[in-house]
């Protein structure tokens, strides 16, 4: 169960609440986030919930069978929506997009992408500083003097940053330069870096893991909201299957499934779910058919050129023709559901 407490409940009204959820055999976790005040109650007895709700400092109860229940849509029914200032919003009946390169390269390439992303009203730029790289020996990113560098020039441009964190001392290093903090495929599961991210009050979108199945994901996100952040956003991004005529697979029966699940926004990434240039697009239409809430996709002035996945990333001229794409696409879907 969820019980929604109030505001300016009192520790003692909030202690008899814990008490009476004790006393029907349901284990308690308090949880408080930047938005709210709940109990979570574990267990499976049966109880009249107007026992519980008539009780001082109840705003709500919810009975959650889910095994995740902050992030389950059996308790909050409508969307949730990510706000990230200036009008730059993601969930619900907004689309969102979140272009970028797979690395940050350099200065000369930060002005290229914000410029090409500020010609399409493109308001979010992604891009990786500490990057994830299969060799110790490839490209590990400008780390955090790159994304210092990042962050002034799109600040100037009004636009909006995703990067992904890897470790928990990098939570704190790059609070002030980041709008979305992105977990990457390999560290869904870092229950340590999911804790610590937690305890800020900064979006964060948390991939699949690269063998992850969608509860495990949604456990993940489960860690980041019961340890008090709320802005979470989830991203399918393709899962290891026997398939070898494509990086990953792009698995767009997630799409609908966790935007049933959850009530939070869901976000496709095609670029590493197929891992093909050419057929970026086509998934990438595919997933706001299936009900995503954005695209995540890599883009770069000279693909051939990128430092890293330049394979799967689109120059500005497909990049440009994909935007068009997917806004189009996305008004057909809201005029037909
Ligand atoms: C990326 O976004 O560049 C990236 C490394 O993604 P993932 O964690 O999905 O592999
Ligand atoms: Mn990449």
């Amino acid at each position: 169960m969820i019980v929604q407490l109030k505001k300016n409940i009192s520790k003692k009204d909030k202690d008899t609440i814990s008490d009476r959820i004790v006393a029907l055999k349901y284990k308690v976790n308090p949880v408080k986030t930047q938005k709210g005040n709940y109990l979570i109650g574990i267990g499976k007895s049966e109880f009249d919930i107007r026992e519980l709700g008539q009780l001082k400092g109840v705003k709500d109860i919810h009975i959650v069978s889910d095994d995740y229940k902050l992030v389950s849509k059996k308790w909050k029914v409508e969307q949730t929506v990510i706000d990230l200032g200036d009008n730059v919003k993601i969930g619900s009946n907004h689309f969102s997009i979140m272009g970028g390169p797979c690395s940050i390269e350099s200065e000369d390439q930060i002005e290229k992408t914000i410029a090409h992303l500020v010609s399409q009203n493109v308001k979010i730029m992604r891009g990786g500083v500490f990057k994830p790289r299969s060799s110790p020996y490839s490209f590990r990113g400008l780390g955090i003097e790159g994304l210092k560098m990042w962050f002034d020039k799109a600040k100037q441009a009004g636009i909006k940053i995703i990067t992904e964190v890897m470790q928990v001392s990098q939570v704190e290093e790059m609070y002030d330069y980041v709008d979305i903090y992105q977990v990457g495929a390999r560290n869904t599961q870092n229950f340590n870096l999911l804790d610590a991210l937690g305890k800020v009050d900064k979006s964060v979108l948390l991939k699949r893991g690269i063998s992850g199945t969608i509860d495990e994901l949604l456990y993940s996100a489960e860690y980041i909201f019961s340890g008090g952040n709320e802005r979470l956003i989830l991203c399918e991004r393709g899962i290891r299957t026997f398939e070898t005529a494509s990086r990953n697979t792009l698995d767009l029966n997630a799409i609908p499934i966790l935007k049933s699940k959850s009530h939070l926004p869901v976000i496709a990434d095609p670029s590493h779910g197929i891992g093909i240039r050419q057929y970026v697009e086509p998934m990438a239409l595919a997933s706001i058919m299936a009900g995503a809430d954005g695209v995540i996709y890599e883009t770069h002035e000279f693909p051939e050129k990128a430092f890293s996945d330049s394979q799967q990333t689109l120059d500005f001229v497909e990049s440009t023709d994909l935007i068009q794409k997917m806004r189009k696409v996305f008004d057909l879907r809201e005029s037909l559901f």
